[in-house]
This record gives C-alpha cells, sequence and structure tokens, in this order.
C-alpha cells in the first residue's frame, strides 16, 4: 500500500476542526511534498518527523512522499500535526498496516528523540473529534487527562512514539486513560480576610450579584486588590458546560494549571500594566493565543493602577466587553474568542500615591485631573460601580469587634439575588441586571416614581446623564435583588446613585 490516511486536529480560535491527513508514496527522486497551506511551524514539523521515526528505530522510507492536509482551505498551525504526520508516512512505507491508523485522531508534537510532547488545545481538539464521531484519540501524556474530559472517546496517553508504533503494530497496547478524581481547587481567597472597608465589600457584593463592571479607587493599602481577588469566589462556581468552555481557552493559551484539568471556578486574571496588546487580548506569531482578557471569561478581568496603562489598550477592552466576543486578525488568519468577563479597575487617587489618602498628597490639582482623565471616558461610563475606598485607619483596623464576613455567608446572599433577577428577566435571554437594555428596563421594569426623586434630582442637576440614570437604575435592582425586594424602593436608588455619583466620576 503507498497511500495512507489519518487524523489530527487544527484549531480556529477556541474550537478544534478536523484535518485529514493523506501521504501517498510514490517512486521518484526521494523527498517530500507538502500541500494545502501549510504554515512554516508544520513545514519544520517534516524534519522533526524524520528524525523521531528513525531514532524510533524505523527507516525513513527513501521515496517520493506527498503529504496532504485538507480542507486546503484551513490554515494549519503549530506542530500538534506531528503524531499524525508520522503514523502516516509509516503506514503509506508498509511499517503499520494501513488500517489501523485509518479514522484514528492522533494529535502531539514529536520531539528529535521520537518523544510526544504536550501541546495547546487539546481540550477543544478532542471535543472537535468527538463531534465527527472518531472513537479513539491518541494524546502526549502530559494531555491525557485533559482529554479524558471529554465522554465517549477512548483516550490513548503516548510517551514516545515507539509506545504508538507499538500498539498500532499490535505488538504491545497502549491502555486506555482514565480519568482521575477531579482534583478539589485550592480554596479561593476569603471576604473574611478584609477588614473594615464596608463601602468596598458592599461594593464586590453588589457587583456580584448583578454582573457589574466595577471601579474601586482609593491610597495604597486601602485593600482595592484584596477585594478585586475575592469577587471570583462571591460568583457561582461554573456548571459543567461553561468549565469546559473557560478550561477549552485556557487549554489554547497554554495555561492550564497542571493537574488542574478542568477550571471550575470563575478565573482571575490580571494583567500587569505594561502588558502587550497581545498579552491583553490575544495575538502572537503562529497559532492566535488568547490574552488575559478572553481568559478573563466567566470571570474577572483586574486592572490594577488602571491609568497607567495606554488609552488606546484601554479602548481596545470596549468592544469586547460590550459584545462578549474578540476577533483577532492575523496574516495567517483570524480567531474569534469570547470574553464575557466583568471588569475591576483600579486606581490610586492621584499620582503621589499617599498611603495616608488626601492628607498627605502632594501633588497639584492639575496633576490630579490630569492623571484621573487618563481613563477614558466611554470605558469608564460604561463602569455602574465606582465605590472610593478611604484609607484604613489604625482605630477602623482595632475598632473591627466583630469577625468580618466570610466568602460563604456573601455568597450565600449573591446567589439567591441572581436567582431572583434571572426569575424576573425569564424569557428575555438575559440573566443579569447588567445585562438588561436601558429601554427593555425602563419599559418592562420601571421604577416606581416615587423611589426616583433622588435621581430627577441629579438629572436635572447635570450630575447624571440620560445612560447615567439607566446604569443607577440597573444597580438599583441589584440592590433590591439583594434585600429580597420585588422592587426598588427609594433607599436602594439612592445607595446606586451614591456608587455611580463618586468624585472620580468622568
Ligand atoms: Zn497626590
Amino acid at each position: 500500500m503507498t497511500l495512507a490516511r489519518t487524523w489530527s486536529v487544527g484549531l480556529a480560535g477556541v474550537s478544534g476542526a478536523m484535518v485529514e491527513v493523506e501521504v501517498d508514496m510514490s517512486a521518484g527522486v526521494p523527498g517530500v511534498v507538502l500541500v494545502g497551506l501549510p504554515d512554516a511551524v508544520v513545514r519544520q514539523s517534516v524534519d522533526r518527523v524524520r528524525a523521531a521515526v528513525v531514532n524510533t528505530g524505523a527507516s525513513w522510507p527513501m521515496r517520493r512522499i506527498t503529504i496532504g492536509l485538507s480542507p486546503a482551505s484551513m490554515p494549519k498551525q503549530g506542530s500538534g500535526f506531528d503524531l499524525a504526520l508520522a503514523a502516516a508516512v509509516l503506514a503509506a512505507a508498509g511499517a503499520l498496516p494501513t488500517d489501523s491508523v485509518d479514522g484514528l485522531v492522533l494529535l502531539g508534537e514529536l520531539g528529535l528523540d521520537g518523544s510526544v510532547r504536550a501541546v495547546r488545545g487539546v481540550l477543544p481538539a478532542v471535543l472537535a473529534a468527538a463531534r465527527a464521531g472518531h472513537g479513539t484519540v491518541v494524546v502526549p501524556a502530559g494531555n491525557a487527562e485533559e482529554a479524558a474530559l471529554v465522554d465517549g472517546v477512548d483516550v490513548l496517553a503516548a510517551r514516545t512514539l515507539g509506545d504508538v508504533v507499538g500498539h498500532l503494530s499490535g505488538r504491545t497496547r497502549l491502555a486506555a486513560h482514565r480519568r482521575g478524581p477531579l482534583p478539589v481547587p485550592a480554596p479561593a481567597p476569603d471576604l473574611g480576610d478584609v477588614v473594615g472597608q464596608a463601602a468596598g465589600r458592599r461594593a464586590v457584593e453588589v457587583a456580584a450579584a448583578g454582573g457589574h463592571h466595577l471601579f474601586l479607587t482609593g491610597p495604597p493599602g486601602a485593600g482595592k486588590t484584596m477585594l478585586a481577588e475575592r469577587l471570583p469566589g462571591l460568583l457561582p462556581v461554573l456548571d459543567e458546560r461553561a468549565a469546559l468552555e473557560v478550561t477549552a481557552i485556557h487549554s489554547v493559551a497554554g495555561t492550564l494549571p497542571p493537574g488542574a484539568p478542568l477550571l471550575s471556578r470563575p478565573p482571575f486574571e490580571a494583567p500587569h500594566h505594561t502588558a502587550t496588546m497581545a498579552a491583553l487580548v490575544g495575538g502572537g506569531s503562529g497559532a492566535i493565543r488568547p490574552g488575559a482578557l478572553c481568559r478573563a471569561h466567566r470571570g474577572v478581568l483586574f486592572l490594577d493602577e488602571a491609568p497607567e496603562f495606554p488609552r488606546a489598550t484601554l479602548d481596545t477592552l470596549r468592544q469586547p466587553l460590550e459584545r462578549g466576543q474578540v476577533t483577532i486578525s492575523r496574516a495567517a488568519g483570524s480567531a474569534t474568542f469570547p470574553c464575557r468577563a466583568q471588569l475591576v479597575l483600579a486606581a490610586n487617587p492621584c499620582p503621589c500615591a499617599s498611603a495616608a489618602g488626601d492628607a498627605a498628597c502632594t501633588c497639584s490639582p492639575l496633576e490630579r485631573r490630569r492623571y484621573q482623565s487618563r481613563l477614558s471616558g466611554p470605558l469608564l461610563d460604561r463602569i455602574d460601580l465606582r465605590v472610593e475606598l478611604p484609607p484604613v485607619t489604625r482605630a477602623a483596623w482595632m475598632g473591627a469587634a466583630t469577625a468580618p464576613e466570610p466568602t460563604a455567608a456573601v455568597a450565600a446572599r449573591v446567589a439567591a439575588a441572581r436567582a431572583a433577577a434571572a426569575d424576573r428577566l425569564g424569557d428575555t435571554g438575559l440573566v443579569l441586571n447588567s445585562q438588561v437594555p436601558g429601554r427593555l428596563l425602563r419599559e418592562r421594569w420601571p421604577v416606581p416614581r416615587a423611589a426616583l426623586a433622588l435621581a430627577e434630582r441629579a438629572l436635572d442637576r447635570g450630575l447624571l446623564s440620560v445612560r447615567g440614570l439607566d446604569r443607577v437604575l440597573r444597580v438599583s435592582w441589584t440592590l433590591a435583588d439583594l434585600a429580597g425586594r420585588t422592587v426598588p424602593d427609594g433607599d436602594d436608588v439612592a445607595e446606586a446613585l451614591g456608587m455611580r455619583l463618586q468624585r472620580v466620576a468622568a
């Protein structure tokens, strides 16, 4: 037999796409011809595959070898095709029975010594193989736990090309990998660690309950980072579908923590302000990787010292956050990733960042204004909650007589509030107050006129825009949900207004 076929999987964003690998041997000048849009990495893979085959003890056929990857129109990136190429070449050369590789899906990069190396994106690849009806997938041993998350597919874990050749030739057997018990995720940071900061604690609770973006200002040491880190712990644990979705993103990004094949907690991503656009949103050379924004999908994206981020970078976040997805285009193709993340911005009140707060500030009013205006209006305008944290004084620290409420207690209130909102939003397809468009909100769930007096006065005095009023109404509903009220009252509106009209208001 001189023709062999097998399968591998390419990535398009966070989805896998089946790629058929065909190898034909013919008489003629020995050499390798690749067809089907392979990128530079796939071209190099021929050299790796040749070395791996020889170092495994098999011989490389001295024939004219034509390798086709189809569909030809799909860009093929990365090194994950090595193992499939090696198996197809050996089968076409007669070193393996061709029917042993027919219909088989193989994923993995080969080392020159014949070792099988872990690759990114194995979870979405195996999901795609299962969807396409393939029953068996060979994956690198390092990716086996991740691959075994997918039901209905036999996962064979390979450490070396020799393992795979032995299995396919029937000499030895690779046992199907059984998924171990899912490890219990490490406990998330607890809200009980945050002493004082009643306003900040309230803000993260409201943010979690309604899915609202949050902006925290306050001097260094006031607890901005501590509070932001505790927001994911207040969000509901991801259900299976959501967990697979989030895990697939981290699989493609190559950020899946070892020993944690399934991410079941909302993720927390905190990129530094020096992060490149590619690191923040996505990109990179070769296969497009999701950035911090996408890795925060169904979790929290925290930008500490937000005014230090380049303005263009912050502006780039606006549309993806609104649409819940981002498309990254490169010469080699484009990829779309989901990014439904909750944004938390933090900022010092001024560039001197005095820990004692305004009392010890050495900045001129102009410097302060310039610093605060570095955050773009359009992005800030989409943030429902703006909370100013006072410096933590010794008195507040010592005076905290009762232990602060732990995450579990607050998360229970958040869950009840979310259930109330989802129930009310019912047939709209929306589940969180922050998602409700202003017009729909005003038409279907009007807040009683009597409760609105304060908001109307703020509107009259120009302290609040009409769009700002919509945001106040959304937060009012979340406050009512948290309090177990069926409709917001004047206190809810007043509190929501207070969380909108901070001094930093742009
Ligand atoms: Zn200052």
